[in-house]
């Protein structure tokens, strides 16, 4: 079933339109976020679907065919803490829509997701992005049609899954799913907000990118990236800057603090802000083995600097680099989630075989392994 489908189903008509926006990956620039550093996310062509119809009162009905039932809340009754599971993500658009200024209506709305849910190829930001979308164009907001607009929406969605949501993460996600282009990575400063478009032409190199998502989800998640967050913190105020990006000269900065783990830290965070300056001249240059290279050197750092790796993103870069990948590294947040390998195309089947093997040696549950190619950003289907 499909969202048109879904909400012919559960409604009864047709929706007024049909909006959609994009899982991301990020290319290179890990842990880097709340270190006002940089990051390089594509848009997947793997894209959540919102059907919907503005109604006349200020209710929200709304169904997924990823979730049982019909779920109802009023506008009104939407806050921080006050609406349970994943119709919060919903339902914080409207929310925070209101508070940037935008007042909407109520609406019935069907999703079908097609990025991989909790594969840390976020999902959730797909989902605020589409609905954001289709409220823009319904309530004649016009914000798609500029990257000022598209940069507001942004801020909307961002504010939905903290606020509303309540998880606290940075605006990679959501700058990706509303910003991205097609053939095009999104280079992002998280200090100010600032972004580029950075071309990526695989197919015309021979070359492919292959998602591991290793369904794999260790525990570890939500307090260990708390902690990673506070050492860095702790770190730049040691080190007497506003966040790590600030960080000039690594040797005297590591010179200056004594614990060994915190030096580790951010080692990690400085070099990975400067391999992702590294990648945009290689893409430039289409210099991809140096990309690979890279992409591998930051595998190593987040696993042995920053210890968020786990087995299973491990041994999925170990097989994809055997097989003969330019390069391959955990992506996201770690503990779980996806890997990416960047690939000649002729051998990604031979590739993602070799990492279904390599995990069926360890005992690792099926991983899903597929092929992406920077898509285009949030907008309207039909
Ligand atoms: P990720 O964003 O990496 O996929 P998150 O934990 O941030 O992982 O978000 C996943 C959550 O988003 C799901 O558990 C669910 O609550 C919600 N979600 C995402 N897509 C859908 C969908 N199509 N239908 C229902 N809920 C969804
Ligand atoms: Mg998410």
């Amino acid at each position: 079933m499909d969202a048109r489908e879904a909400f012919r189903v559960a409604f009864g008509r047709a929706p007024e339109g049909l909006w959609s926006a994009p899982g991301r990956v990020n290319l290179i620039g890990e842990h880097t976020d709340y270190n006002g550093g940089l990051a390089l996310p594509i848009a997947l062509p793997q894209r959540t679907y919102a059907a919907a119809s503005p109604r006349a009162d200020r209710r929200l009905r709304v169904v997924s065919v990823q979730a049982d039932g019909l779920v109802e809340v009023s506008l009104d009754e939407v806050g921080p803490g006050r609406v349970e599971g994943w119709a919060a993500y919903v339902a914080g658009v409207p929310w925070a829509l209101e508070r940037a200024g935008f007042p909407v209506p109520g609406l019935d709305l069907a999703i079908d997701g097609r990025v991989p849910l909790g594969a840390g190829l976020s999902s959730s930001a797909a989902l605020e992005c589409a609905v954001a979308a289709a409220y823009s164009d319904l309530c004649v907001f016009d914000l798609l049609s500029t990257d000022s607009g598209r940069a507001q929406l942004v801020s909307v969605c961002r504010r939905a899954e903290n606020d509303i949501a309540g998880a606290p993460t940075g605006g990679m996600d959501q700058s990706a799913s509303l910003l991205c282009r097609a053939d095009h990575a999104l280079l992002l400063d998280c200090r100010d907000g600032h972004t580029e478009q950075v071309p990526v032409d695989l197919a015309a190199a021979g070359l492919a990118l292959l998602v591991i998502d290793t369904r794999a989800h260790h525990e570890l998640v939500d307090g260990q990236y708390g902690a990673r967050r506070a050492t860095c913190e702790r770190a730049a105020a040691i080190l007497g800057v506003e966040t790590l990006r600030e960080v000039a000269d690594l040797p005297a900065a590591l010179a200056r603090l004594d614990e060994d783990g915190m030096r580790r830290r951010v080692r990690h965070v400085v070099t990975e802000i400067g391999r992702v300056n590294d990648v945009v001249v290689a893409l430039r240059a289409g210099e991809y083995g140096r990309v690979g290279a890279i992409f591998t050197a930051s595998h190593t750092s987040l696993r042995d600097d920053y210890e968020v790796s786990c087995p299973e993103l491990d041994t999925a870069v170990e097989a994809a680099a055997g097989a003969g990948a330019l390069g391959a590294r955990m992506t996201g947040g770690g503990f779980g989630g996806s890997a990416i390998a960047l690939v000649p195309a002729d051998i990604l089947p031979a590739t993602a075989e070799a990492v279904r093997t390599a995990f069926a040696q360890q005992g690792f549950r099926e991983p899903n392994c597929f092929e992406v190619a920077a898509s285009a950003g949030a907008g309207r289907d039909e």
